[in-house]
């Protein structure tokens, strides 16, 4: 008999959606309705726990879960300030990607940190990079609505998560200097070459095909024969073209599997070196 997989992700919030939408193209099916903590998926052997972002990384380093999917910034945040948090990234998804920066309001003299208050929901990670630039200056813990502490008068500038940076500038905040990039990851409580469950290691390749079709296109076109190695030059992370012959003498057709992304720009650049019927189709699953 299999050993079940638990699988952890957000309940609801900005992860939630990108973790259900990888499972679901994984193959997992599932359905979840309001308030479920657990749910159960109705074709494979896994249960999926519904819980709070910050929950996550803890029940992943406990094993209750197996796999678990938080964005870097509260893992790193966790593994900082927790010695029980041992959870190791194994694959980064590509959603959720944002960054963890300071920022001052905009009539700020703000030239450096020493001997600022600055307010953050992440004080271990930012004690941490003080540290590292030997920067005295005192952090202070807070929660939510962090972006208003500079205007209450608590804190000197911020340090939070940034995507668009829309809601600085909302709060009439600037960004000056950033701490780190971040993303959603998979989690498990081993590293990547520790993991002995076959089961598991299946399907971290199925949500690996999943993240790395969502960035592939196949691409058809035809060519003269004397421009094929032009073409194929053109055709943006193609591994090895396949060329096929043409009843019309002197002219294949070139298949290629593009890892990168084919912006109209590439396909201009493919027709005016010969190409012609030119066709970019989504890719739905690889399996390498
Ligand atoms: P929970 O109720 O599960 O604790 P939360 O309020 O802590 O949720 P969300 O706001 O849903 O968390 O954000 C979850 C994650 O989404 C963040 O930890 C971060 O990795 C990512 N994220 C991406 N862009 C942003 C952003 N602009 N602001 C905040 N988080 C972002
Ligand atoms: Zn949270």
């Amino acid at each position: 008999m299999t050993k079940k997989i638990t699988i952890a992700i957000q309940r609801k919030g900005r992860l939630y959606d990108d973790s259900k939408d990888l499972l679901i193209k994984s193959g997992i099916n599932f359905s979840t309705n309001g308030d479920k903590l657990l749910a159960r998926s109705s074709n494979m052997d896994i249960d999926i726990l519904l819980v709070r972002d910050d929950d996550i990384p803890s029940l992943v380093s406990k094993g209750v879960a197996d796999l678990g999917i938080v964005g870097q910034n509260v893992l790193a945040e966790q593994a900082v300030s927790n010695k029980k948090i041992s959870a190791k990234s194994v694959l980064s998804l590509g959603f959720s990607k944002c960054r963890l920066a300071f920022a001052k309001p905009m009539n700020s003299k703000l030239r450096s940190l020493k001997n600022k208050i600055i307010a953050t929901s992440y004080p271990a990670l930012v004690k941490k990079f003080l540290k590292a630039q030997d920067i005295k200056a005192e952090v202070i813990k807070i929660n939510g609505s962090v972006e208003l502490t500079p205007y209450i008068g608590i804190a000197d500038c911020i340090c939070d998560l940034v995507s668009s940076g829309a809601t600085l500038e909302e709060n009439n905040l600037i960004e000056f200097k950033n701490l780190m990039d971040s993303e959603a990851v998979l989690i498990s409580p081993v590293s990547y070459r520790k993991i002995n469950d076959k089961n598991i290691l299946d399907l971290i390749k199925r949500f690996e095909g999943v993240i790395n079709a969502a960035e592939s296109k196949y691409v058809m076109l035809n060519a003269q024969t004397h421009s094929v190695e032009k073409i194929c030059k053109l055709l943006p992370g193609a591994d090895s073209p396949t060329i096929i012959p043409l009843q019309q003498q002197d002219k294949v057709a070139i298949h290629a599997l593009c890892s990168e992304p084919v912006f109209w720009e590439t396909m201009e650049q493919l027709k005016s070196n010969g190409a012609s019927s030119i066709l970019v189709m989504p890719v739905e699953k690889i399996l390498n």
